[in-house]
């Protein structure tokens, strides 16, 4: 059964309501009962089990029965880095990253990025892929919220960077492919993919310049939403928890 979010501030002696859409999913789709058990989490890596106490059309009142650290986050940092596509294109980005346990998403400005244009614009855009990653953790039992970062521009992307220790550019013209070892003095990572029209050669050399190797994903080109998701389930694979020795 899927998991549903819940505020951890909204907590009260042990008891918890649920509201709006997530209520009514609870009471007409999963057709829950007082007495059922019901899996929660605060989206920040604690995980609830619950019992229904009541189920109303306006609310569901539950009972928590134990809390525990989540088991389904994964044990590296990630940080994927997509420049500015097309709208669909971010969402279904959240939504695979989401069940790939990514930690943070930044959209960023380069030369070839899709503008978004004016400061409510990306207010709203925020918010929407917000809503977009609060359903997509649910469906795929994660505890942790991506964290949805403002767009940035290339520089700010960069100079976030400096403290993850693997710093992956993916890269066309690259023929350098994705294999380990990755030492590295933290388990953070980030990983860079272009707009659809590619980096220029003088982003690449930037992002070298701090400290970013570029990569290959193969002979193919991908579109820049399957890139991001690929590097993110191999780098999950050589890094975090979807290899053989995690
Ligand atoms: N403009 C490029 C072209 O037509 O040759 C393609 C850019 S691609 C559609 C968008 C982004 O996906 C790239 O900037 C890169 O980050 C990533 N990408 C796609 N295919 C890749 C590959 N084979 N190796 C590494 N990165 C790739």
């Amino acid at each position: 059964m899927q998991k549903f979010l819940i505020n951890k501030e909204a907590l009260s002696a042990d008891k918890v309501v649920i509201h709006g859409q997530d209520a009514k999913h609870i009471r007409k789709v999963l057709r829950l009962k007082p007495k059922d058990t019901i899996s929660m989490t605060d989206g920040h890596g604690t995980d609830f089990t619950g019992c229904i106490n009541k189920v109303s059309p306006e609310c569901v009142e539950i009972s928590i029965l134990s809390e525990k650290k989540s088991l389904t986050e994964s044990n590296l940092d990630l940080t994927l880095c997509t420049a500015m596509l097309k709208h669909k294109k971010m969402d279904e980005i959240i939504k695979q990253i989401t069940q790939l346990g990514v930690t943070r998403w930044i959209p960023f400005y380069c030369k070839r990025s899709i503008p978004l244009s004016g400061q409510n614009r990306e207010e709203k855009q925020i918010e929407r892929w917000q809503t977009i990653a609060r359903e997509s953790l649910k469906q795929c039992r994660r505890s942790c919220l991506v964290e949805i970062m403002p767009p940035m521009d290339f520089q700010q992307v960069l100079a976030f960077s400096k403290d993850c220790s693997h710093r992956f550019a993916f890269w066309e013209a690259s023929d350098r492919p994705l294999a380990g070892p990755f030492p590295g003095e933290n388990n953070k990572a980030v990983v860079l993919i272009g707009p659809e029209g590619g980096f220029e050669e003088e982003e690449i050399r930037r992002a070298a310049e701090s400290g970013f190797m570029s990569y290959s994903l193969g002979p193919r080109i991908l579109r820049a939403e399957t890139a991001a998701v690929c590097a993110c389930g191999l780098i999950q694979y050589l890094l975090g928890d979807m290899g053989c020795e995690s």
